[in-house]
């Protein structure tokens, strides 16, 4: 039988043979192409409860595959392989293997939300994203994403001053990342501030990341921000069977 979407087939499942004949018929080459019978028994029963578990990953039972998240990825519209609709597809039916071959990928997401805004089913596909990539980190799968450094750079400190000076968060990030402060595009992209906003502010944005802004009277709620981290932080290592990350709770 003729294989119209080959190019579907990765391409170490296709068989051609050099050299063969059937009933007297030369079928050599790609005439005689075949898929490679795949026998899966490492299914990972529980990987959809676990994503679910995470936020983000919520809603990721409504799923009915309509395509409509990745036909509106920004980022598939530049790599093919980054395909939310699959990948979802993977997590539901629990082939935590064949998810595993796109784990470099899957942070890729931007958030841009076009998936968000395109799905009819209310599944947050930007959320499943978010949720796989925290997925495959706490699991073990792959090294802390740059964009979940940054979540953590950013969210410290939320948590310690109630307030973001944009100065410190970057150089935080880079610091964390292993990156040099000295880029390109930072440069460039200080050098057209100081061109065009008004001195004022520039003024301004100087003082608060020499002064290290703070909101007021934040203890408290900083003390409960940190408390309602950890709990829910035990609670989503439960969900996926994991120790907690400071030794017995
Ligand atoms: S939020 Fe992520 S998955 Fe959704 S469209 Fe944007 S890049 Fe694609
Ligand atoms: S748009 Fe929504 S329902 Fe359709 S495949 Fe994507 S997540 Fe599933």
């Amino acid at each position: 039988m003729p294989i119209h979407e080959k190019s579907l087939i990765r391409q170490e499942n296709l068989i051609e043979h050099e050299k063969l004949e059937i009933d007297g018929i030369d079928v050599s080459g790609h005439w005689s192409t075949f898929i490679q019978t795949r026998v899966v028994t490492d299914y990972n029963e529980d990987m959809e409860t676990e994503v679910a578990a995470l936020p983000g990953g919520e809603h990721i039972h409504r799923c009915w595959q309509c395509g409509s998240c990745t036909n509106a990825c920004t980022v598939n519209a530049i790599n093919p392989d980054f395909n939310p609709r699959y990948w979802i597809y993977l997590t539901r039916i629990g082939m935590e293997a064949e998810l595993l071959r796109d784990k470099d990928i899957i942070w890729q997401c931007i958030s841009c939300n076009k998936c968000t805004y395109a799905c009819p089913r209310d599944v947050n596909p930007e959320g499943v994203m978010k949720a796989l990539s925290h997925w495959l980190e706490l699991k073990g799968h792959t090294e802390k994403s740059p964009s979940m450094h940054f979540d953590e750079v950013f969210s410290e400190q939320v948590f310690q001053t109630g307030k973001i000076e944009e100065g410190r968060t970057i150089r935080r990030f880079f610091a964390r990342t292993g990156q040099e402060l000295n880029q390109d595009w930072l440069v460039e992209m200080i050098i057209r501030m100081v061109r065009h906003l008004p001195v004022k502010l520039l003024f301004a944005m100087g003082l608060q990341s020499v002064l290290k802004p703070r909101t007021r009277g934040w203890g408290k709620a900083r003390d409960a921000i940190h408390e309602y981290v950890a709990e829910k932080d035990a609670e989503h290592r439960k969900a996926l069977k994991l120790d907690p990350p400071h030794g017995p709770a």
